[in-house]
């Protein structure tokens, strides 16, 4: 079977490029189609506190036969439980309905600028790290500025920063920003939700022309350019054709092609908070 291949972590444990995220899927079906994912190659899967989903994930694991060693998890430390003490305590809940002795990465969910809680609650995620008890850590949603804030107060560097990331909004100038600093940039949303991206006539053309769905001919950009990408499907064919989309090799032409969508300049990429103003409960 074909499986996904990995990229390396400043921290010198290695990530699946290509993995499966699971916001927005109930507990109970996120059993069902983890299990499906797993069935599909995927090893690697994305979930967060905030899912109200972990407990479902966990089921999924234990009834997959498949062992830690085989598997890549993350889950990410949601803003109301940011600061040092809260952190700790939050991570050992996660681990309890995920089931799990040792978590692959650990992500701060969200900056929340105005809450500044940020350096603490890495401290937090160094601390764990050191215990033995996450592999990896790393931010979701942090601005260039805010991850140098943690570098420049704890010396730790994160290992990955997930973003907002999709050929409409392609985070050049953060991508090169993570790069400089030898962190891997992670892109959520990476289909754009499946809306309006997935329709447009340069994707279908790509598509068209090698023999591919538009979904893949976005996964298969994302994985040229370096990123670890995570689509979302709750429907088995469609997690399939996600995974499938690993044996799609895009030409320097169709890469031009779509970076060439981006939307950054116009301010119309985005679909979600900008994580540089944005704080929630
Ligand atoms: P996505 O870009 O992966 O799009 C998912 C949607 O695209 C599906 O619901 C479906 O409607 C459509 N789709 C999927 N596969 C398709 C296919 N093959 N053909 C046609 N349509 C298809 O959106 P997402 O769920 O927002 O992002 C993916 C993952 O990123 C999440 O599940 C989550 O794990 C992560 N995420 C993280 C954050 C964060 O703040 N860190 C925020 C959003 C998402």
């Amino acid at each position: 079977m074909t499986s996904s291949p990995t990229l390396t972590f400043n921290d010198g444990n290695t990530i699946p490029q290509l993995g499966y995220g699971v916001w927005q899927v109930e507990d109970d079906v996120a059993e069902k189609v983890v299990f499906q994912a797993f069935q599909a190659g995927f090893r690697h899967i994305d979930t967060a506190k905030i899912y109200g989903n972990e407990s479902g994930v966990g089921r999924a694991i234990a009834s997959s036969g498949l062992s830690p060693e085989e598997l890549f998890i993350t889950t990410k430390l949601w803003n109301s439980d940011q600061g040092f003490e809260s952190t700790l305590t939050a991570f050992e809940e996660s681990m309890e309905r995920l089931g799990l002795e040792t978590l692959d990465l650990y992500l701060i969910h969200w900056l929340q600028p105005k809450q500044d809680k940020y350096v603490d609650t890495w401290k937090a995620l160094v601390e764990l790290q050191k215990r033995g008890r996450v592999k990896s850590i790393g931010v979701s949603n942090f601005t260039a500025e805010g991850v140098q804030r943690l570098i420049d107060e704890t010396g730790v560097v994160p290992a990955i920063n997930q973003v907002e990331l999709h050929p409409f909004f392609n985070q050049a100038e953060l991508r090169e920003f993570n790069k400089s600093k030898g962190i891997l940039t992670q892109a959520w949303s990476p289909l754009g939700q499946g809306g309006e991206l997935l329709g447009d006539g340069t994707i279908t053309a790509i598509a068209d022309k090698h023999g591919a769905t538009p979904a893949q001919v976005v996964i298969a950009w994302h994985l040229a350019i370096g990123n670890v990408v995570i689509p979302k499907s709750v429907t088995e064919s469609r997690i399939r054709e996600n995974f499938e989309a690993l044996n799609i090799t895009l030409d320097a032409t169709d890469l031009e092609a779509v970076n060439g969508l981006d939307r950054t300049a116009a301010g119309t990429g985005r679909i979600g908070p900008d994580p540089a103003v944005s704080d929630f409960a």
